[in-house]
């Protein structure tokens, strides 16, 4: 088996570094991949700013496009050549109601890649072979790694808003997963307005077809003056004040998405979520179908992932630039 080189998170909080680790063979069920690229998504960050893990020292990443290399005993769904993605979501159990609803990822016994197993961040992968998803062919890699996270998750976020065509949405957050939220939310024939903390990534995200855009500061009141209300909010960003913002954004009756996730809190106002009808739901990944879609609709020529590509050993900048909210689109790594 060869080494690779890998983007390491050796303990709880420790520092991301690239290193060479040693794969064992394929097991029973499971198969070799050759990452062709990965997706760095904040999620990354989450993880490595962690006080406990589930497994250390770790390989970060789980926005990975590859090609089956070899396959372990038992495995009849890939063979040799075939192109897997890689998701967040690693295994799940299969017989609990959730996983037998089509909602496995809230199964309570989940794996995930780059946090509970190794991820994708790494030249060369052993995982089990019910983890990966089919990806369509023709399209470069680096355009389909992010739609394995931050497409699929924005997906999800704008079917939980439940928005008929022509209803308002407002989208928090203009980095990897939100320029993909509008993309998507103009092909339901949404309206939809972009807030962000940057200037650069509000004139990205009027380029890009947003119809209102605000800074972050106040943006709820901007919202409600300048765009008469959304009837839903998405918040991908973690902040507290952002969740803040997208609640007062919201017209009676609306539905606040949370979906970014940090180890704050938020203080929900009571008289307003109860006299306004308000809705607060979180979002998580999305469903199977969710997934097809976004593939569908890169192949469709109408889903864009701006990516930038980097080599592996770029990651461990990379993550501090997005830990200050400095990378447009998506940053992924070409191998
Ligand atoms: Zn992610
Ligand atoms: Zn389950």
């Amino acid at each position: 088996m060869p080494d690779t080189p890998a983007v390491i998170l050796p303990h709880a909080r420790g520092a991301v570094a690239v290193e060479s680790m040693s794969l064992a063979d394929p097991g029973r069920g499971e198969v070799l991949v050759r990452m062709e690229a990965c997706g760095i998504c904040h999620s990354d960050l989450f993880v490595a700013g962690l006080e406990r893990l589930p497994l250390a020292p770790l390989v970060l990443g789980h926005e990975g496009i590859a090609t089956v290399e070899t396959t372990g005993p038992d495995v009849t769904a890939w063979k040799p050549g075939d192109r897997v993605g890689m998701t967040f979501l690693a295994t799940t159990c299969g017989v609990c109601d959730l996983c037998r609803s089509g909602r496995e990822r809230f199964c309570p016994k989940q794996t995930n890649f780059g946090f509970s197993r190794h991820g994708a961040l790494a030249r060369y992968a052993v995982v089990p072979a019910a983890a990966l998803v089919r990806v369509p062919g023709d399209l470069p890699a680096a355009t389909l790694a992010p739609l394995c996270c931050a497409g699929w998750t924005a997906q999800g976020a704008l079917r939980e808003a439940g928005l008929e065509r022509g209803r308002k949405a407002a989208i928090f957050g203009f980095g990897g997963l939100g320029h993909l939220a509008l993309q998507l939310a103009l092909q339901r024939g949404l309206r939809a307005a972009v807030v962000d903390l940057s200037q650069e990534k509000l004139e990205a995200a009027r380029d890009a077809g947003a119809e209102f855009t605000a800074p972050a500061e106040n943006a709820g009141r901007a919202i409600q003056k300048e765009f008469g209300g959304v009837d839903a909010a998405i918040v991908l960003t973690p902040s507290s004040g952002a969740i803040q913002q997208a609640f007062r954004a919201l017209s009676r009756t609306g539905t606040l998405v949370l979906v970014g996730i940090w180890t704050t809190q938020y203080e929900l106002p009571l008289i307003d979520t109860v006299l306004k009808g308000v809705t607060v739901r979180g979002s998580y990944l999305g469903t199977h179908q969710d997934l097809e879609e976004v593939f569908a609709l890169a192949r469709g020529g109408i889903l864009l992932p701006h990516v930038h590509t980097h080599e592996l050993e770029e990651t461990p900048a990379i993550l501090d630039r997005m830990s200050r909210g400095e990378v447009q689109g998506r940053a992924v790594v070409g191998f």
